[in-house]
């Protein structure tokens, strides 16, 4: 955890800052000056969450030739969660540790409001203590020698000893941690342990939280748990928020806006939704997990409709979703697993629903049915992965109750059933 209310600690090293184990937050206090310019303004004291825009743009060399490219650009005056999505070894921590002051890029600047927390050719680099914001490691790096009450305190520094205590009420209220005050971490689950680091975290009151991969310590149902309470607490605190994660189910529930990564680069941003839905290239599509990800060719565009033909099979698609490429463009479509309805072909009552001499049901308006069978089933918790072939190996999640009702089997003869507007297209390079 990095974060203190304290305005007057001594400053941190020039360069990399090695501070993950607890112990070294101290050590860090005895470093060497940093060189601040005339005109950059550094307030003191725990402040209200902030108002202001964070702004980054910055590369980090390591050695082996390693280059972490970044672009951020966040609104911090309201409450905004914001996640760093992307594949391991793709520059989320690194980006995130070069926010916070724990590394220090080679070139570019970073700003939060008015501050100027780094800039390279300004000599500019201010260490974390004096940017206040909160950071919390993937294994909590609690004091293991401190009750969860002192862990929670230990940022507070200087901080009067009943504005102290009240602080530490508040956020042990807040986060579930009555009556674990006088514990020592050892005795605390894996999710106690991370609730009292973001505890730790919080009680500074800091402009700016950031977390790394902070539920990824833990076994799979606290990890829900606490997925689903750790937005509520930011909500309620108004706590703006840059998250690490690798986890799309996390990106998801926890996300207003992504930033994707890959291979050190920033490929895509802007709000959860938007990203998820209509990646701009291949490699997004990829990274957010578009299940289907076929090559076709458009064929005919017509009142805001596309005609695309993949395999044997055309298919028809929003026209604006198509971002660049002619009439007869080569496209891939980009289809989501829960957007797939699977039904089978016989409606109740024996009723054919299929065209003649089994041809594939009528395209209804901007709604694909396409004829096809399942290749194989996978149960996904209380959902139920289905490859299909139909034409082309689409993808579907129907709910295990679904499969049961229909008695869903491989090679089951089905139709699949896509409206236009959950079809995305990206143009081929
Ligand atoms: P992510 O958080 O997306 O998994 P990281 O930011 O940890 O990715 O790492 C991005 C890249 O930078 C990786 O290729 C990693 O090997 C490299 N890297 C990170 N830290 C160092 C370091 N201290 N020295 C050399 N290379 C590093």
């Amino acid at each position: 955890m990095v974060g203190s209310c304290g305005n007057d600690e001594a400053l941190a090293p020039r360069g990399d800052i090695n501070i993950r184990e607890p112990v070294q937050l101290d050590a860090v206090g005895t470093a060497q000056p940093f060189t601040l310019s005339n005109n950059v303004e550094v307030s003191s004291g725990c402040g209200a969450p902030g108002t202001a825009e964070l702004t980054a743009e910055f590369e980090k060399y390591f050695p082996g030739g390693t280059v972490i490219q970044v672009e951020l650009r966040r609104p911090v005056d309201a409450f905004s969660l914001t996640v760093l999505f992307g594949p391991s070894g793709a520059g989320k921590s690194t980006a995130l540790r070069c926010l916070a002051g724990l590394d220090r890029p080679e070139r570019g600047v970073i700003r939060f409001g008015d501050e100027i927390w780094f800039d390279a050719a300004r000599g500019i680099f201010l260490p974390p203590q004096r940017r206040r914001i909160g950071y919390l490691f993937q294994d909590y790096a609690l004091f293991p020698h401190l009750r969860v009450a002192e862990n929670i305190g230990y940022g507070l520094g200087k901080v009067a000893a009943s504005e102290r205590q009240k602080r530490i009420e508040e956020i042990t209220a807040l986060l579930g941690l009555v009556g674990l005050e006088g514990y020592y971490p050892r005795q605390l689950s894996g999710g106690q342990q991370q609730r009292v680091a973001l505890a730790r975290a919080l009680v500074c009151r800091p402009r700016l939280l950031l977390l790394d991969e902070p539920l990824s310590a833990l076994d799979a149902p606290t990890r829900e748990h606490l997925r689903r309470q750790l937005r509520d607490w930011l909500v309620e605190l108004q706590m703006s928020t840059v998250l690490v994660t690798h986890d799309r189910i996390e990106a998801l529930a926890l996300g207003d806006h992504v930033v994707i990564f890959e291979a050190g680069r920033v490929r895509q941003s802007g709000s959860v939704q938007q990203v998820f839905s209509a990646p701009l290239d291949f490699a997004v599509a990829r990274i957010v997990g578009v299940d289907t990800i076929e090559r076709g060719r458009v064929v005919q565009v017509a009142d805001g409709f596309a005609t695309i033909e993949v395999g044997p099979k055309q298919i028809t698609a929003l026209a604006r979703s198509r971002r660049k490429g002619g009439p007869d463009g080569e496209v891939y479509v980009c289809i989501h697993a829960e957007d797939v309805m699977v039904d089978l072909p016989y409606a109740p009552g024996g009723r054919t629903r299929l065209g003649k001499s089994g041809a594939d049901p009528m395209q209804s308006g901007a709604t694909n049915q396409l004829l096809g069978h399942i290749r194989s089933m996978h149960r996904e918790g209380p959902m139920v992965r289905v490859n299909l072939d139909c034409g082309f190996p689409l993808k579907a999640m129907v709910t295990n109750q679904a499969c049961q009702n229909m008695g869903l089997r491989e090679r089951d003869e089905i139709v699949a059933t896509v409206n236009a507007q959950a079809i995305h297209l990206i143009a081929c390079d």
